[in-house]
């Protein structure tokens, strides 16, 4: 448990607005709704993707870059400073009535006439020992988008179950020229046209079928079949389990990736029911969790209307 979250709501707590996630979309969310004068509960599992980035290079405003846990610290801190009730708490069950909505985990419940959703993704990890410290070295990474740039011209690997590899390392491809896609399965998995579309771009495949994964050293190690290989980074590409089951428990529409569908306010199709930041469709990406954010409870704030 985070000594500095607040873990002692009461049993029962009405706002005008229940957040389900504390990483960098539901604190931005929170800090806004708060500056807006809004009364917000905010539950979180404390297992934030942010607290699993070693630095980030592309969140504006950082020249060196930051690590995920400074930032994750930072927007704690700054929520502080307001009158938010948050709790280290997983939520495990959420209704909707025509007064709003209920949020409920073990030993406590909240209601609030909104809820937003900020529940995020989880990666799924390789089968491999060791896998926060390979992910710390960078040696073991998931995010193209966030860190291909840090891996220009290295020796680099995408780990894969299924033909969306292909597209991982043809978009890798534009990075680096020295690049291997592993298929769990071996290249036999793969399509005549994806293996022509691989060889097209100089990317290797093997035939063999991957049997284990290591880091070692700030390098993974991909042994496949009687051979292995050493990467300086190896991407997994394995998906992500997005927590989007609160969303569909209460009628709200997922996407075929799973992801909560939403307009351009970030509200779902139930009324009063908001999702942003990885849980909700658009690029997994800090700034997007943070922009959603702003647009979610800017939305939300004009909703409420003024206070009598
Ligand atoms: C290794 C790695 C590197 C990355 N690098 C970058 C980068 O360089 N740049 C970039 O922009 N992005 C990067 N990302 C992606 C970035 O971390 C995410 O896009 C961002 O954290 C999404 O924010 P979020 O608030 O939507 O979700 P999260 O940060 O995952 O937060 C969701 C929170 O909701 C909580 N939660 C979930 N379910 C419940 C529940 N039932 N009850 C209570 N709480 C719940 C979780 O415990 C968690 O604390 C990286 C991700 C990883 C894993």
């Amino acid at each position: 448990m985070e000594a500095d979250h607040d873990n002692t709501a009461p049993t029962a707590t009405s706002a005008d607005v229940v957040i389900v996630g504390g990483g960098p979309a539901g604190l931005t969310a929170a800090i806004y709704l708060a500056r807006f004068r809004r009364s917000v509960v905010l539950i979180d599992a404390n297992q934030s993707r942010l607290s699993k980035i070693p630095q980030s290079h592309n969140y504006p405003g950082f020249v060196d870059g930051i690590a995920g846990s400074t930032l994750l610290e930072a927007l704690r801190t700054q929520l502080r400073q307001y009158p938010v009730r948050s709790v280290v708490a997983t939520a495990q069950r959420v209704q909707h009535d025509p007064d709003g909505f209920a949020v409920h985990w073990k030993g406590g419940s909240a209601r609030g006439k909104c809820l937003l959703l900020a529940t995020g993704a989880t990666d799924i990890p390789p089968a491999m020992p060791h896998v926060l410290e390979a992910l710390r070295a960078g040696a073991l990474r998931y995010c193209p988008v966030c860190d291909a740039y840090e891996v220009i011209d290295r020796a680099v690997g995408v780990y894969a179950d299924g033909a969306h590899g292909v597209g991982e390392a043809i978009y890798l491809r534009h990075f680096t020229a020295d690049l291997v896609l592993f298929m769990e399965g071996g290249a036999g998995v793969l399509s005549v046209e994806e293996r022509l579309r691989l060889g097209r771009a100089g990317i290797v495949c093997p035939e063999e079928p991957v049997r284990s994964i290591r880091h070692w050293n700030g390098q993974v190690t991909v042994v496949h079949g009687e051979r292995e290989t050493r990467r300086d980074a190896l991407y997994c590409a394995l998906g992500l389990d997005v927590h989007a089951q609160f969303a569909r428990a209460l009628g709200a529409t997922t996407d075929d990736s799973g992801y909560v569908v939403v307009d351009a306010h970030h509200a779902s199709d139930v009324d009063g029911l908001y999702a942003i930041g990885d849980v909700a469709q658009g690029l997994n990406q800090i700034a997007v969790a943070a922009g959603g954010a702003a647009i979610a409870a800017s939305t939300i704030h004009r909703r409420l209307g003024a206070q009598a």
